[in-house]
């Protein structure tokens, strides 16, 4: 068994002396611009990337009414927080009991739902690996604005037991913005709950600004994304 262990450290690639340089992926066929004929002959130019996305930049979104009807507006979102059904990591078996009558979120006004355009809090629950960060910057992106961000978890803070694997990324609020970590490995239901309370105080005094913060440093986001995602076939900003 020890042998076995031994001949199969051997073969690491990381410690191979021929271990070729990582290329870059190309852009995938069907994303590439080309003309196409339409059944009656018509010959027409499309960009998949430019055609099927908006690439409007996220805008910074100031308050639009007064003091006494923000502080309502943000009450309100306080009390529905939706969770979007996204697991990246060990931390999301952690939310599948507050499902359950035992700790029961919903009587909280927090819920799951099947699509970005339905959630306004997206939850990074563990580890995140640099192929799954791609779709986790998409989904973030589709989300309507106001919308938060909570870091589940080490893993998110500082790479946790990952903090050396070749594949994951070590502290999430260099990609996306992060309005509150909740800490541990795992966290229970019980740390979970505490965090969404947390959570909630911030939107109520209007300090859950993470998707402001989004917009304002877009540059600096999309650099740190592209700089770890090396098969970028994607708009920048895909909402
Ligand atoms: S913090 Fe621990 S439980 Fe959470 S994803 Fe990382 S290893 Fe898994």
């Amino acid at each position: 068994m020890k042998d076995d262990i031994e001949k199969r450290l051997d073969k690491r690639p990381s410690e191979h002396p021929q271990r070729p340089a990582l290329k870059e992926i190309p852009v995938r066929e069907e994303l590439l611009p080309r003309t196409v004929k339409t059944p009656d002959g018509q010959e027409i130019r499309i960009d998949p990337l430019q055609d099927y996305y908006c690439q409007a930049g996220p805008t910074v979104q100031t308050p639009a009414y007064t003091r006494i009807i923000e502080d309502l507006f943000n009450w309100a979102r306080a009390e529905s927080l939706w969770i979007l059904g996204f697991g990246t990591g060990c931390g999301a078996i952690e939310m599948r009991p507050l499902m359950t009558p035992r700790f029961d979120a919903y009587r909280y006004g927090i819920q799951w739902r099947p699509t970005p355009r339905q959630a306004n809090l997206f939850v990074i629950s563990g580890y995140l690996s640099v192929k799954t960060l791609k779709r986790a910057i998409r989904s973030y992106e589709q989300m309507q604005n106001p919308k938060y961000v909570v870091g589940l978890g080490s893993c998110t803070i500082n790479g946790g037991m990952y903090w050396d694997s070749y594949n994951t990324i070590k502290r999430l609020d260099d990609y996306l913005p992060v309005d509150l970590y909740i800490t541990g490995c795992m966290p229970r239901p019980e740390a979970l709950l505490q965090g969404f309370d947390d959570l909630k105080k911030l939107i109520r005094a209007g300090k859950a600004e993470g998707a402001n913060q989004y917009a304002e440093h877009f540059e600096w986001y999309k650099a740190n994304q592209k700089k770890v995602i090396k098969d970028w076939d994607m708009p920048d900003y895909s909402w």
